[in-house]
């Protein structure tokens, strides 16, 4: 069954260890992150970006893939479909479908809208038991079309969108989505410090976990970060591993063509990233 992300982010918070949201685009995928959570006996969140949604059909053949594979694979570890960067319209969309974690996105409004838009979401899922990420300053690089300029969350912003009573925030800290440039700053500790220190318990999100060193990332989870969003890994060990596959010449030779096979190598590819993040952000044996 899924569950709300609330109540394993509050325990990650208190524990000092993070809660991995991974994306999903498929069956594969979904198959591979909700395994690994289950041999890892770690509580996990998975992602769906708007456009992931709509590639796979829609939001209700999600709720459905995820609900089945729970039942089916008997994962018991606790389960969040988590709608990310979502825009006002998908936050409803994705909540009438069943998901039961939302993101609203209203890092591109002025702040007084993305305070008035994220109060009445506040509302709607707190009637229905569901968790809210908010995001102030918008996270840099491009994500299915979302595209954010990186910059530094305002402290005080982050303490009225926090103060509307969402489950967890995601604040710019100089993170990026997709791969990190060779001449990236790193993250900007000062600002999650000063953040932190007036959001008090509220647990953050780090967005683009991607390629952020693993010191920075326990730096940032003894600094508050709860959640960590990672996406851009696991489409890039599928696709090399998916490579090998066909440069090898696996797939001519007897059935490799078949798709089971086809896609073995990447589905693996997948669980390892997986299980090497829930290991580095600690939620290893915390479900
Ligand atoms: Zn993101």
């Amino acid at each position: 069954m899924l569950v709300s992300a609330k109540e394993m982010l509050i325990k990650a918070r208190d524990g000092k260890y993070a809660v991995g949201q991974f994306n999903i685009n498929n069956l594969e995928w979904t198959k591979a992150i909700l395994l690994t959570a289950q041999e890892n006996n770690s509580p996990v969140i998975l992602g769906v970006s708007e456009g992931a949604g709509k590639y796979m059909g829609g939001y209700h053949a999600v709720v459905g893939m995820v609900n089945g594979l729970i039942k089916d694979l008997n994962i018991t570890v606790p389960v969040a479909t988590h709608l990310d960067h979502g825009s006002y319209e998908g936050v409803f969309k994705t909540i009438e479908a069943g998901f039961s974690s939302v993101m609203f996105d209203g890092s591109h409004y002025p702040i007084a809208e993305n305070i008035e838009k994220t109060k009445e979401i506040v509302r709607i899922a707190a009637e229905k038991g569901l968790s809210v990420e908010a995001e102030v300053g918008s996270i840099g690089g491009e994500e299915d079309g979302v595209v954010g300029g990186g910059e530094i969350a305002d402290p005080a912003e982050c303490k009225q969108i926090a103060d509307l009573g969402v489950t967890m925030l995601a604040a710019g800290i100089g993170n990026i989505h997709g791969k990190y440039p060779a001449n990236w700053k790193g993250l900007d500790f000062d600002t999650l410090a000063k953040i932190k220190a007036v959001v008090g318990d509220m647990p953050l999100v780090l967005h683009g976990g991607t390629g952020i060193p693993a010191d920075m990332i326990q730096k940032a989870i003894s600094l508050g970060v709860a959640k960590i969003n990672v996406n851009t890994e696991c489409q890039l060990a599928f696709a090399e591993a998916t490579r090998k596959y066909i440069e090898s010449g696996k797939d001519l030779q007897g059935k490799g063509f078949d798709p089971r096979k086809l896609l073995a190598p990447g589905f693996e590819a997948i669980k390892a990233t997986v299980k090497e993040k829930m290991e580095l952000f600690g939620s290893v044996n915390k479900a």
